[in-house]
């Protein structure tokens, strides 16, 4: 069996010029973009756009501003549309709005594609080969596109330590279903690894372009902050790229779940040696002082200190009653509803229902949420009230 191409190519900055010669670049070994679409096809383009924060705060993709995906798809001859399901509850003028501001409306209007909004048509798929859950709710969008192109960017994550190309496929999940795919399975990082590669393999064929030109390190996905990387990474296998992006940051893939449970399941490579990487040496281009997500213990501990460590020392999020703005959005996206919430009262966590899913760390629009060490690890209520359903 080949092994998996992931292709770099390297792009310092974001200018339109060079991130689309970048991207052209990453495309070469894999046979171009008309290698995936031919006259006719439709495209979908489905980036990171996890909340409505301009381009400059690297919470979302900024090569969508540059066109370079929707002309060349274009050029090819491929009709290409936009579609996303952000965090949190989302209307369609909120989605309008998110649009707007990260720069998305922009390309829209200039390259005249469409854009589907993924809350509007869902469809339920069924998955008799999945080890999770027998049935996804997920977006009509994707059924019906010949091709997806993900747009991830690289970034920590504090319930998966990293969110790439894999993660980035969770968006096909339309809005308030996501809540209940967490409740169930986001309290074990394992679990939800699980469920992020059945919900993966569902969604194909596809092609993974990711944005590490500047990429989120520290408190990602939203409240991190921007590091330089230079580079456009390209590969048909998203398990594959997410371990060649890991690696390129100098985080351990084995230490990041999706990556773990994708080799343990023969669905992703076990090491760099079962990936073929083109574009300038990894060693040369490595990011080794890129700082882990604060739950992400340090890479540089030894697997046996991380893996016990992991199990005894969960992070919790904790609320900064100052900082709070009482809008009660991390109350609306808490899948298990352990955030108490009123207009008059400051926000405070159920610490004995929260499941441990970090959502409302991410959502907060304040960055009021924080993560703190826990030692004691509380019976996780939740899973023994909804047992997942296993095939
Ligand atoms: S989302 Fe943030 S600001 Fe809003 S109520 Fe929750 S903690 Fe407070
Ligand atoms: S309190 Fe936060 S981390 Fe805990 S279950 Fe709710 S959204 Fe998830």
């Amino acid at each position: 069996m080949s092994c998996p191409t992931v292709s770099m190519a390297r792009s310092p900055t974001y200018d339109e010029d060079r991130a689309l010669e970048a991207v052209k670049e990453t495309f070469a070994p894999l046979g171009g973009m008309k290698a995936y679409v031919r006259p006719g096809m439709r495209v979908l383009v489905k980036p990171n756009l996890l909340s409505p924060r301009p381009p400059d705060q690297a919470v979302q993709p900024i090569l969508p501003s540059s066109r370079p995906w929707f002309t060349l798809v274009q050029e090819c001859g491929g009709r290409a549309v936009i579609g996303d399901s952000p965090g949190g509850r989302q209307t369609e003028a909120s989605y309008r709005r998110l649009l707007r501001t990260t720069g998305m409306a922009g390309v829209i209007e200039e390259t005249g594609c469409e854009w589907v909004y993924f809350y509007g048509e869902t469809a339920t798929v069924r998955a008799p080969e999945a080890r999770t859950f027998r049935r996804f709710t997920i977006a009509q969008a994707t059924l019906e596109a010949d091709v997806i192109i993900g747009l991830p960017k690289l970034k920590t994550h504090a319930l998966t330590s990293y969110t790439g190309a894999v993660k980035l496929m969770y968006g096909c999940v339309p809005g308030v279903s996501k809540a209940a795919y967490h409740l169930h399975a986001g309290q074990n990082p394992e679990t939800f690894a699980d469920l992020l590669l059945d919900l993966h393999t569902l969604l194909r064929p596809t092609l993974s372009v990711m944005d590490a030109v500047i990429g989120m390190e520290g408190k990602g996905p939203q409240h991190g902050d921007p590091r330089e990387i230079g580079l456009v990474l390209a590969s048909e296998s998203r398990t594959a790229l997410d371990y060649v992006a890991a690696t390129l940051v100098a985080l351990d893939p084995a230490t990041i779940p999706t990556l773990a449970r994708a080799a343990a399941r023969g669905e992703g490579p076990a090491c760099l040696e079962e990936v073929e990487v083109g574009g300038p040496p990894l060693e040369a281009v490595q990011v080794r002082d890129f700082i882990p997500a604060p739950t992400s213990l340090h890479p540089a501990l030894p697997s046996f200190v991380r893996e016990l460590g992991g199990n005894l020392v969960p992070a919790r999020p904790v609320i900064d009653g100052e900082q709070c703005r009482r809008c009660g959005i991390c109350a609306e996206c808490c899948p298990p509803g352990a955030i108490m919430w009123s207009k008059d009262t400051i926000s405070a966590i159920d610490t004995a229902h929260c499941t441990r899913c970090f959502c409302c760390q991410e959502l907060c629009p304040e960055e009021t949420v924080d993560l703190r060490e826990s030692y004691s690890k509380r019976p996780m209520m939740m899973n023994k009230r909804f047992p997942l359903e296993r095939p």
